[in-house]
């Protein structure tokens, strides 16, 4: 069974780079969305989830945690965090742009070939909200056709930019047969500093059914690489296991 958890939007929205109107905007609709969202999570408690449900963390009696990456691939980050994952026997869920992954092909392939998910997270990074359905259809779209003309296999899973959605949004996407998904443990990462704040803001949250989100693109990312290995071996000393969202979801109950 999932569960719901608030996050911090706004922070989420400024590591993605949207003005302060952009992101007051989306502020308020997160704040609409929560309302219907909890309504949608008790309702359903005892029955089958809503399609546009957005799932923030697991419910599994498994010790499995997941660790995701957005906005990638990233030919500076992307080979590290690839690097530290192998180094780690981990895998991950990488929530990439399609238009990183049109210029970044290789990296995509070194994803999958370690193993981790490779998952859609829109075409050019929009924000889709307000936006008319066939928009957010076309740039989905476009991101899941970029996927399958470089041979990933499909990844049922979306994450929206920004963490912002509408129910337009959320009804679109699930009628395109994915199932969205945002985090419950936001370290910010992408305020840079060290790596050890990364690090302990993690361990200070994480238990068994989370969801981590960390970034491999977007910009530099030195707090981030400097925290993964530390994360990793942090979770496997506390017995937790570095699953992808997928496998995470498959574990649920
Ligand atoms: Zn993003």
């Amino acid at each position: 069974m999932l569960v719901i958890r608030r996050r911090a939007l706004v922070a989420t929205a400024l590591a993605c780079g949207i003005g302060a109107a952009a992101v007051a905007l989306a502020a308020a609709l997160w704040a609409g969305r929560q309302v219907r969202a909890a309504t949608a999570a008790v309702s359903s408690a005892r029955s089958v989830q809503p399609a546009s449900t957005v799932i923030w963390r697991v419910l599994t009696s498994q010790p499995d945690v997941a660790v995701t990456f957005d906005d990638g691939p990233d030919p500076q980050n992307t080979p590290r965090v690839l690097a530290t994952l192998q180094r780690y026997h981990a895998v991950a869920t990488f929530f990439v742009l399609g238009s990183q992954a049109e210029d970044y092909p290789a990296l995509v392939h070194g994803e999958v070939a370690e193993g981790s998910e490779v998952c859609n997270h829109g075409y050019s990074h929009a924000l889709l909200t307000g936006k008319p359905a066939a928009f957010i259809r076309a740039d989905v779209a476009q991101a899941a056709a970029v996927l399958r003309q470089l041979g990933v296999a499909r990844c049922r899973l979306f994450r929206f930019p920004y963490f912002a959605s509408d129910a337009t949004a959320r009804a679109v996407v699930a009628a395109l047969g994915y199932r969205l998904v945002a985090a419950s443990v936001d370290p910010q990462d992408w305020r840079g500093g060290s790596g050890q704040r990364i690090v302990r803001w993690v361990f200070e949250h994480v238990r068994r059914g989370d969801i981590i989100l960390l970034h491999d693109g977007g910009g530099p990312r030195g707090a981030t690489l400097a925290a993964l290995g530390p994360i990793l071996q942090g979770l496997a000393e506390r017995g937790l296991h570095a699953v992808t969202v997928s496998q995470l979801l498959s574990s649920a109950g």
